[in-house]
């Protein structure tokens, strides 16, 4: 296989070798059913729970508010519908924001759809994220969830998450939930003031098909699948133990990692956006100071986001148009749409987004293919 360079970690990182190794010493060894109560399953069984204490440590929450799940798109929609269905004879008002992750957005557009929930869907400003003021304006007494997510998956803009928490919880009895995929391990981020939160392993070196998400305690929600009390009887089924125990490990090296490549990151970041600055026929879609280190989103306006894909592709660099959950599906990027962009400059969107292995070099590469691919397929000359 060609060396490729990947600039997609947004939609998933490599598997950290650490990880890998623990995956494959585990597998041969740890195939009993952790609810089984012989030893074989009571050992499995004490490894999830020592793994969800560990994580509960690093989250600054307590293990009982945990939920191991298969990941975020899971966690997002068990959540709020869930919580949704638990309030419900409270109000029918919820509120989410036009740029959230497809996962979120249908959940709630199921529940307005099809359970009589009356949706609010805010705007974000210029700049990509939920005014608080714009938020302060919605809420109503029968307000029973809010959902704003931490940071942007497709812009990487993060969200003023503490100072909507301080609204929903001053001005309404509604629960505060946060898609918090983004934000784990790569920018400051806090779940004080937050009533439920979804992760995911996969964006953060560990494995695909592992998620979490976090209740705080007396915060009710309803099981949407039943047959089991594995998980509490929130999340029934044989539990993917492997992926559970592995999840604690994955979160402690990123966190390290996060610490260690923190200043690599944002070098890296700052470098390609000043070159990207350079080059008249590219834009950059989210500033640099409101955003992760780890995402830019930009925009050609010489080459459609496909074409400057492909001409990637071809160059052995990974990237993405928008956001890869709805890549295989028609339209453009309803997180730029909902910035104001145009139809026009819509077309030209790309995102690129590092992990703690870029290196200045991969940088520099991406930038000269992508100035040739620009010179030679633009619709006009820079
Ligand atoms: N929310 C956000 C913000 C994401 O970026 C993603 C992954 N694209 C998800 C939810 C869904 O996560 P998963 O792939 O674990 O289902």
């Amino acid at each position: 296989m060609p060396d490729r360079l990947y600039f997609d970690y947004a939609s998933s990182t490599p598997v950290h070798p650490d990880i890998q190794k623990a995956l494959f010493d585990m597998v041969p060894r740890f195939y009993a059913n952790s609810e089984s109560l012989h030893q074989a399953g009571l050992e499995i069984h004490q490894r999830v729970e020592q793994s969800r204490q560990d994580i509960a440590k690093l989250l600054k929450v307590e293990a009982q508010e945990l939920t191991f799940t298969s990941g975020a798109t899971e966690s997002n929609n068990l959540l709020i519908k869930g919580i949704a269905f638990a309030y419900q004879s409270r109000g029918k008002h919820l509120i989410t924001s036009a740029v959230e992750h497809v996962s979120v957005l249908d959940s709630f557009k199921d529940l307005e759809a099809h359970f009589g929930f009356e949706l609010t869907i805010l705007p974000v400003n210029a700049l990509g994220y939920v005014e608080p003021e714009t938020l302060k304006a919605a809420l109503r007494q029968d307000t029973i969830l809010v959902s704003l997510m931490a940071v942007n998956n497709e812009t990487g803009v993060i969200f003023k998450t503490q100072a909507y928490s301080e609204l929903v919880h001053s001005l309404s009895k509604a629960v505060f939930h946060v898609d918090a995929v983004q934000a784990l391990a790569k920018v400051p981020f806090s779940l004080k003031g937050v009533d439920a939160a979804s992760f995911s392993a996969h964006k953060i070196q560990g494995v695909k098909g592992s998620g979490l998400f976090y209740k705080r305690s007396g915060i009710r929600m309803q099981p949407l699948i039943t047959g089991g009390q594995q998980e509490n009887g929130l999340r029934p089924g044989t539990p993917n133990a492997i992926n559970h125990i592995l999840f604690a490990q994955t979160l402690k090296l990123a966190l390290e990692s996060q610490k260690n490549h923190h200043d690599q990151v944002v070098m890296l970041n700052h470098h390609l956006r000043t070159e990207m600055q350079k080059i008249p026929s590219l834009h950059l879609n989210a500033q640099e100071d409101l955003c992760s280190p780890y995402i830019i989103n930009l925009r050609s306006d010489r080459l459609p986001s496909q074409v400057l894909l492909n001409w990637l592709d071809q160059n052995q660099i990974c990237i993405s148009a928008a956001a890869t959950c709805s890549s295989r599906q028609k339209g453009t990027s309803h997180v730029l749409e909902a910035m104001g962009l145009s139809p026009k400059e819509l077309e030209g969107v790309v995102r690129i987004s590092i992990g703690a292995n870029t290196t200045l070099a991969e940088c520099d590469t991406l930038l000269s293919v992508l100035k040739e691919g620009l010179t030679r397929y633009g619709r006009s000359q820079d």
